[in-house]
C-alpha cells in the first residue's frame, strides 16, 4: 500500500473513518450489492426515489479505505439529484479516475470533492475500488434488488 500513500489525501482517510450515510435502509426502494473480487470489496448500495429523484442513499460493507470513502463521498454527491444528473456525474467520475479527462477542466467543479479521486488515474487496479459504488448506484437504479460485479 506504500506506493498509494499520495493518493490518501486527507478527505480519503476522513471518508474512511467516519464514512457519511453508512447505514443499512429497511424502507428503501430499491437496493444493489456490489462486489470487487480483485481488492475484496464488497458493499450495499440502498436508495429511496422521489418521482426521478434520489431522495436518500446509504451504504454499508468493508473494503479497502478508497472503496469506502468513494461510497461516502459518492452518498453525499448524488442526493437529492435526478437520473440524468447522476448519469452525468458518473460519467464525469468515471473520466476523472480512468485518467480520460484531466480533473482541472471545468468538471472538476461540478465534481467537487470527488475530484479528490484524479490521484487514481495513477493506479489502474484501483479504479475498480473507486467506482465500485457507483456501479451499485446505477444497478439499484436500473433495477431493484440487483446486484453487480466489477468482475
Ligand atoms: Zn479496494
Amino acid at each position: 500500500m506504500t506506493e498509494l500513500s499520495g493518493l490518501y489525501q486527507d478527505v480519503i482517510l476522513e471518508h474512511n473513518r467516519s464514512p457519511r450515510n453508512f447505514r443499512r435502509m429497511d424502507d428503501a426502494d430499491s437496493h444493489a450489492e456490489g462486489r470487487n473480487p480483485l481488492c475484496g470489496d464488497q458493499l450495499t448500495v440502498w436508495l429511496k426515489l422521489s418521482g426521478d429523484r434520489v431522495s436518500d442513499v446509504s451504504f454499508e460493507g468493508s473494503g479497502c479505505a478508497i472503496s469506502k470513502a468513494s461510497a461516502s463521498l459518492m452518498t453525499t454527491a448524488v442526493k437529492g439529484k435526478s437520473r440524468g444528473e447522476i448519469d452525468r456525474l458518473f460519467r464525469q467520475f468515471h473520466e476523472v479516475v480512468t485518467g480520460k479527462s484531466p480533473p482541472q477542466d471545468g468538471s472538476r467543479r461540478e465534481l467537487g470533492k470527488l475530484a479528490v479521486f484524479s490521484g487514481i488515474a495513477s493506479f489502474p487496479v484501483r479504479v475498480k475500488c473507486a467506482t465500485l459504488s457507483w456501479h451499485a448506484l446505477k444497478a439499484a437504479l436500473e433495477r431493484p434488488s440487483g446486484s453487480v460485479s466489477t468482475e
